[in-house]
């Protein structure tokens, strides 16, 4: 063939140049058309019989598709909903798992990261990271008060912050809230958030509220102490101005069960009063934090090393060990409620109790050994522990209550790895099945609403939350029938099912139950209002 006959275009080249230039009349004119779902939008409004259509990335119609409008889906009989957000999450490990397929695969669009006083110390370093690389799920995140306290701080932490690290924790705020933080986190019983008093908290709230953000706290009492914790709580929104996200709200120790309602009693007064307050639960009657927790924060301050030297000091000795045995005895006795689920240095020990790895290890359950247990844990490293300390009836108490939030607080799971806390694959769906479908402890349009509508409101994800032409094309597609969670305790790593379709973005990012591996998450910044 001669360069003039190449030069020529074919017949069926040209053919596909036409098609290419045909005006948009002649074009699908939607991307993507849900034909006939059960639209349930989010605002809490009965769901409807509708089509969906999405186009750019954006939805484009709700009501009526005309046939032939784009590449559709049948989804008579299912729910089409806003995809969910989970506004307390531990998934920093998103930058090295971008696909965040346990979130995805309950529904989860959006998370937000770096609650409980624990974030990424550099928030534009972070979100400039996704951007790069591509992720799922949309991020945002907190700014964490023990992070930005660590970094001011320097290593010692049982105290005041001078005046100069008072300044140098305001510019950490300030600076974060620059870079797109949705606001400031705290989790007072942590090392070294535990340590700060009221008086910091507000200040640095104060400069979250200055930029439109959220102050969102793991509480400093969950269980005894939590009317003076929840007073502390109140007060910093009070003070500084700023909207309170309450974290994984509940009552932990069996003598504080049954009184949720006195909980959200308090809550609705600092409402009237004119806190703005909401809450988010995880819809499970045990915790997950670290093993470590069940000694005192003044015996772990300093690290391991510090906690080591604590204890070869027999007088401090007795005085830690009484002060667990003090606490523990408002738990029944012992550490039955613990449960090791991730313990790097003896992998054996993942699944059991307490009192059942001191018999394994050290031939005794007395508690003596397993205070001592407990001790050699913290000393090698630590493990993650999962711990049966709520009641059912109170979870059921916190989820009726409309300002409630679903959120898992779990991080991005690796399929396999140690005996992590279920809810980090199961929560919405476990909320949708259980507890909608099964127990019908809140209808579906609501437990809808507090997944997508009220923590985009509160958190501020402008046009996203609901089902609503114009806004970005997040959504959910779910068999209300079948949708349930699979993760147990003694076998959590399984995905929850029921989830026909999600997209995030107007992109497929799981179909059928399977993740397609598209990455079409944007990093959502705050921006004041
Ligand atoms: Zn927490």
């Amino acid at each position: 063939m001669g360069n003039r006959e190449r030069m020529k275009p074919s017949l069926a080249t040209l053919a596909l140049s036409l098609l290419a230039l045909a005006p948009p009349c002649l074009a699908a004119p939607y991307d993507f058309v849900l034909r006939g779902g059960l639209v349930i939008d989010g605002s809490g409004a009965p769901a409807i019989t509708a089509d969906v259509a999405v186009k750019d990335r954006r939805i484009a119609r709700v009501g009526e598709v005309p046939p032939n409008s784009g590449p559709e889906l049948d989804a008579r009989g299912l729910v089409v909903a806003p995809g969910f957000i989970d506004v307390h999450t531990h998934a920093e490990g998103i930058v090295d798992h971008p696909r965040g397929e346990n979130f995805l695969r309950m529904g989860v669009t959006t998370l937000v990261l770096g609650n409980c006083g624990n974030s990424v110390e550099d928030v534009g370093a972070l979100f400039a990271r996704l951007e790069k690389g591509g992720m799922s799920p949309n991020v945002a995140t907190l700014y964490g008060h023990g992070t930005l306290r660590r970094l001011a701080m320097g290593g010692s932490f049982d105290r005041e912050p001078t005046e100069a690290e008072l300044d140098a924790m305001r510019g950490l705020v300030e600076r974060a809230m620059h870079d797109g933080a949705v606001g400031l986190s705290t989790g007072l019983v942590y090392v070294p958030g535990t340590f700060s008093r009221t008086e910091e908290i507000v200040e640095l709230a104060r400069v979250a509220a200055a930029r439109g953000g959220l102050y969102a706290t793991h509480q400093r009492s969950e269980g005894d102490q939590i009317f003076e914790s929840l007073e502390e709580v109140i007060r910093v929104g009070r003070e500084a101005d700023i909207r309170v996200q309450l974290s994984h709200i509940k009552l932990a120790g069996q003598n504080n069960w049954g009184r949720a309602e006195e909980v959200l009693a308090r809550l609705q007064q600092a409402r009237a009063e004119g806190v703005q307050i909401t809450q988010d639960l995880y819809a499970y009657t045990a915790s997950s934090t670290r093993i470590g927790q069940l000694i005192p924060a003044a015996a772990r301050e300093g690290g391991p090393e510090a906690l080591a030297r604590r204890l070869d000091d027999p007088e401090q000795k007795a005085a830690i060990v009484a002060q667990m045995k003090t606490a523990v005895a408002r738990r029944g006795g012992n550490y039955a409620y613990a449960v090791i689920a991730s313990y790097r240095r003896d992998r054996a020990l993942e699944g059991l109790s307490i009192p059942e790895a001191a018999k394994k290890r050290r031939g005794s359950d007395s508690l003596d050994d397993q205070i001592a247990l407990i001790f050699e844990i913290e000393r090698n490293g630590g493990a993650q522990g999962v711990f049966h300390s709520m009641s059912e009836e109170d979870v059921r108490v916190f989820l009726r209550d409309p300002h409630t939030m679903i959120a898992c607080d779990s991080g991005i799971r690796v399929l396999g790895a140690g005996m992590p806390h279920p809810r980090g694959y199961g929560n919405n769906a476990r909320v949708l099945g259980r507890y909608v479908r099964e127990a019908r402890v809140i209808g579906l349009e609501e437990a809808v609403r507090r997944m997508s509508s009220l923590p985009a409101e509160v958190f501020r994800f402008h046009e996203r939350g609901l089902v609503r032409e114009g806004y970005w094309a997040d959504l959910t597609v779910f068999d209300p029938a079948t949708v349930r969670d699979h993760s147990e305790f003694h076998d959590p790593h399984h995905f929850s099912t029921g989830f026909r379709l999600v997209l995030v973005n107007g992109e497929k990012v799981v179909e059928n139950d399977s993740h397609t591996g598209a990455r079409p998450g944007q990093v959502l910044r705050h921006t004041p209002p």
